[in-house]
């Protein structure tokens, strides 16, 4: 392993991964990607994988919609010759009472604003998309064509190897077991293999980032909350859009290989590291999902798994460098939206960390947002 690095990232995940690339594209040399278990063992191999740009603040719709515009090109940027099965059947949002249609017909004009043409819908309109919804207990709906679903693990590889191919070191089984800070910089890591001496280290190490953190003596606001997902055998495409409600906590979309994937949220999932899945999610999925989406009764479940959502108090990411410990960068605590953020992410650590103008300006997103009481909230999150 090498002993000297310009940059080390913690986590090789999504965020990683792509950070590093965008590190090396900008000519970085010496960039080594730890993590401590297998590629994709974080919340990367673990999640749903779909990218929407309809949000309900700005940052997150600016976020998104540049990720999205990457999305449409990755695999030619990222000279992949796997298959990121790149699907843009769009976002079917369930408003289930008067006050949602009201946030979504807000929301909908602010991602107007920004040059998202997301719209809203009646029952109807939402039928047309999806025949066999069931909309007795739905008031409206917003749609927007561009949002879609990638393959997690062949999107995650993709980045990994373009990485790898400009000279990063993505080195897994290796685990960061301290991170060295003297006079409030970063000098260094040690790992499971070894010492790297190195003057800027990124957290990016998802479900993990407030054990990272600690690692270096920074304390951060980010807690980890197990998320459950399942996938059924594939069948004869009948869902074109993903469908999600808020209020009734799902999404559900139908991938190109045919299999539908689900998942639900818990509000009383406690704050831990749990990975494992329960049998009272199946249940809630399948009463919930189906009194939606009724042809959903026949299909057969073949696995359900768990992940962690990297929380923070307003539900958006903490971009930036550490304002006391100079060197140390934090990408982490994306919430559900971590993999859809990701190009975003890789471009603009990568601009923080050559101190380039920022694409978008993410300075709102630092950790001392915190300290300031200065929280933006994102009100539609499953
Ligand atoms: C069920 C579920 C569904 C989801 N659905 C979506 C979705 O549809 N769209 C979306 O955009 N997002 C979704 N997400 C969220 C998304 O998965 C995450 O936000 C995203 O994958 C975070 O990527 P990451 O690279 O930051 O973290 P991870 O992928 O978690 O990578 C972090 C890595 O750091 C490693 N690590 C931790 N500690 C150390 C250490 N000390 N040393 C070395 N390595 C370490 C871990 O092993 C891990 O592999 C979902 C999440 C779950 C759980």
């Amino acid at each position: 392993m090498k002993s000297r690095a310009d940059v080390v990232i913690v986590g090789g995940g999504i965020s990683g991964a792509a950070i590093a690339y965008n590190l090396a594209k900008k000519g970085v040399k010496h960039i080594v990607v730890l993590e401590k278990s297998y590629q994709g063992s974080g919340s990367t191999g673990r999640c749903g994988a779909g990218i929407r740009q309809q949000w309900g603040t700005e940052m997150n719709c600016r976020l998104s919609k540049l990720s999205n515009e990457y999305f449409e090109k990755a695999k030619e940027e990222l000279e992949y010759h796997g298959d990121l099965e790149f699907k843009q059947g769009g976002y079917l949002i369930l408003a289930s009472t008067d006050s949602e249609l009201e946030l979504f017909r807000r929301n909908v004009r602010l991602q107007n604003k920004l040059g998202i043409r997301s719209q809203l819908i009646s029952n109807e309109e939402a039928k047309e998309i999806v025949p066999f919804l069931v909309t007795d207990e739905i008031v409206g709906a917003t749609y927007h064509e561009k949002d879609g679903h990638l393959n997690p693990f062949t999107t995650l590889d993709a980045f990994v190897r373009a990485a790898k191919r400009m000279g990063v070191t993505y080195l897994t089984h290796t685990e960061v077991t301290k991170i060295n800070v003297q006079k409030g910089r970063v000098v260094g890591v040690e790992t499971t293999a070894g010492n790297i001496a190195t003057d800027t280290v990124v957290n990016a190490a998802g479900g993990y980032s407030k054990v990272v953190a600690d690692l270096a003596g920074v304390a951060i606001p980010t807690y980890s909350e197990r998320h459950q997902i399942l996938v059924t055998t594939p069948i004869n495409p009948i869902l074109k859009p993903m469908v999600m409600s808020f209020s009734k906590n799902i999404y559900t979309q139908q991938v190109p290989h045919g299999s539908i994937i689900m998942g639900r949220s818990d509000a009383s999932e406690p704050r831990d590291l749990n990975n494992r899945s329960s049998w009272q999610f199946l249940d809630e999925m399948a009463k919930t999902v189906t009194s939606l989406l009724p042809p959903l009764e026949r299909v057969r479940v073949v696995r359900a798994w768990a992940g962690q959502y990297n929380l923070t108090p307003d539900k958006q990411p903490i971009l930036g460098e550490v304002p006391d410990v100079k060197g140390f960068y934090l990408a982490v605590g994306f919430s559900g939206h971590g993999f859809m953020f990701a190009p975003a992410t890789g471009i603009l650590l990568s601009e923080m960390i050559l101190k380039e103008k920022l694409t978008i300006d993410v300075s709102a997103l630092g950790l001392n947002r915190f300290s300031k009481g200065e929280l933006i909230i994102e009100p539609s999150v499953v």
